[in-house]
């Protein structure tokens, strides 16, 4: 029996069209590629037309505890961890080729799945490769230390894997979020189970067939799709040494709940309602173009959104001008129509999230200013600038994970300070100015993980991501995700044994 239906969507390509119409294998478990084994059917909508590509079974209850076990047999059993670290460079490596090779086939599931444009989905899959080569150079660099005990000692600490690790990743970013966990935690010798997002879970399942291709051992990379139920059976799993977690701050509470009473140590990447300030001495040109792609990318359902607009007050009547002239030359369409600048929002839920949000900042008094027409069909939401908001409430407060600016303006620097920090997240932010003492005073006082100058939003490999207060703990990328997903071991030999000197 199979739950996959005829796909509709006449915009997608030949290949496309073709891997969507067999039945989606939805769990990948020890080297096995299957439908889940739950009765529960998952859709896959594409969000540019709101209608049901196919769909696909969901993994059960069962299928998460044999995926966790075969991440802990495959952990334990060493065929990962015991290779030279060169041979699981070359495999990691030879898995990032395999993405490249099939770069324009991901993108297309991942724009279709998202809603995003192709072009945008393209940048995401190659960040991902661009991740995933990274951290594959890292199995080979990991060094430990000798430490300066004293002198009858000799000690050491290396860094081993922590054993099984696995990552709840949301829609929005789905391939790059899930390889800001996976690659540094397979790189440095862990096994690994993942749970994607049920909507747009696409990329996560082909991703689990490349891995079979690359040739890693059966095991190392299990996958389970499927909805809520699916990550809650995941946090509640003993015998995963260290869960990663990406969504709500709601959620991820509840993951962390669950993962305590599993003494699962865990990093958490929460939402935000991320500052953006411009000083009236900034590159205005540059920071309009800053503040556009800061909040409209994938149409402001990005954690790290620029969503609060905070300018000097004497810029604010010509900056606002430019953006709403700038922002009615965005096109709103289809993640797969070469013309569209700007997808439609992941789901009807989403709109209507984002539509109820505007709308109590309307009764609450604010001015809405929406630019440019949507689409007939699909889940599009309009770029919309909120004015005459009250700071720090109500929708100056509360992530929207839409297109949806707030505005606010200062004449000191220390109340932009005070603005940009009025807020329980602590994510992201950006600053602008041509003046280097006031971008540096202002990033030193920022509560955020990311403070972005004269540029906002930039993600690379090498730069370590995380946030504050309610977005979250533990930094994803750089080096410092090699602490993460590696535990020290120190090693004590006393040259002297049973010498008291
Ligand atoms: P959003 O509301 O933006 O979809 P969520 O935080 O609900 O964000 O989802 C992020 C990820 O968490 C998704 O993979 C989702 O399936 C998963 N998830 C949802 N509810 C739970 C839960 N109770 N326990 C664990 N994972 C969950």
């Amino acid at each position: 029996m199979t739950h996959a239906l005829a796909p509709v969507e006449p915009r997608l390509s030949e290949p496309a069209r073709t891997w969507l119409s067999r039945p989606l294998q939805s769990v990948s478990i020890d080297g096995t590629h299957r439908a889940g084994r739950s009765e529960d059917a998952v859709p896959v909508i594409d969000p540019g037309t709101g209608r049901t590509l196919t769909s696909y079974r969901s993994a059960s209850t069962e299928d998460v505890a044999a995926a966790v076990s075969a991440a802990r047999v495959a952990a334990d059993d060493g065929r990962w961890s015991g290779l030279d670290p060169e041979r699981r460079e070359a495999v990691l490596f030879r898995l990032a080729d395999l993405l490249h090779r099939d770069l324009n086939f991901v993108a297309e599931l991942e724009s279709v799945d998202t809603g995003k444009p192709l072009s945008d989905a393209t940048i995401d899959v190659e960040e991902a490769i661009s991740v995933l080569r990274y951290y594959a150079g890292w199995a080979s660099k990991v060094e430990g230390v000798v430490i300066p005990a004293p002198r009858r000692l000799f000690a050491v600490a290396t860094r081993e894997p922590l054993g099984v690790c696995a990552a709840i990743t949301p829609w929005n970013f789905p391939l790059p979020i899930l390889m800001y966990k996976l690659a540094p935690a397979v790189a440095l010798g862990n096994t690994f189970v993942a749970k994607p997002s049920e909507l747009a879970s696409l990329s996560a399942i082909y991703f689990s067939e490349l891995c079979s291709e690359a040739g890693l051992p059966d095991g190392v990379v299990n996958v389970v799709c499927g909805a809520g139920a699916v990550g809650a059976a995941l946090a509640g799993s003993a015998g995963i040494d260290k869960l990663a977690f990406t969504g709500s701050t709601a959620t991820g509470r509840a993951v962390m709940r669950s993962a305590a009473d599993c003494s699962t140590k865990v990093s958490l990447e929460l939402g935000g309602k991320s500052p953006h300030v411009v000083f009236a001495d900034a590159d205005l040109d540059a920071a309009v173009d800053g503040v556009m792609a800061g909040i409209w990318t994938n149409a402001g359902q990005v954690c790290i959104a620029g969503s609060r607009l905070i300018l000097e007050e004497s810029i604010k009547e010509s900056f606002l001008a430019e953006l709403y002239h700038r922002t009615s030359k965005l096109t709103l369409g289809h993640g797969l129509d070469p013309a569209s600048t700007l997808g439609p929002l992941i789901s009807k839920a989403q709109q209507q999230k984002v539509a109820d949000a505007l709308s109590d900042a309307e009764s609450a008094g604010a001015e809405l200013h929406s630019i440019g027409s949507i689409p007939g069909e699909g889940f599009f939401a309009a770029p919309t600038v909120v004015t005459g908001v009250q700071p720090g409430r109500g929708i100056d407060r509360d992530e929207v994970f839409g297109p949806v600016l707030t505005v606010q303006s200062f004449d000191t620097e220390a109340e932009a300070i005070a603005l940009a920090n009025n807020t329980e997240y602590g994510l992201a932010s950006g600053v602008w100015s041509s003046n280097v003492g006031v971008i540096h005073r202002v990033a030193r006082k920022l509560r955020a993980g990311s403070v972005w100058a004269n540029t906002y939003g930039i993600f690379h490999p090498t730069l370590p991501f995380g946030g504050v207060k309610d977005s979250g703990f533990g930094r994803e990328l750089g080096s410092e995700a090699v602490q993460q997903y590696t535990e020290l071991k120190t090693l004590v030999i006393d040259l002297n044994p049973g010498s008291s000197s």
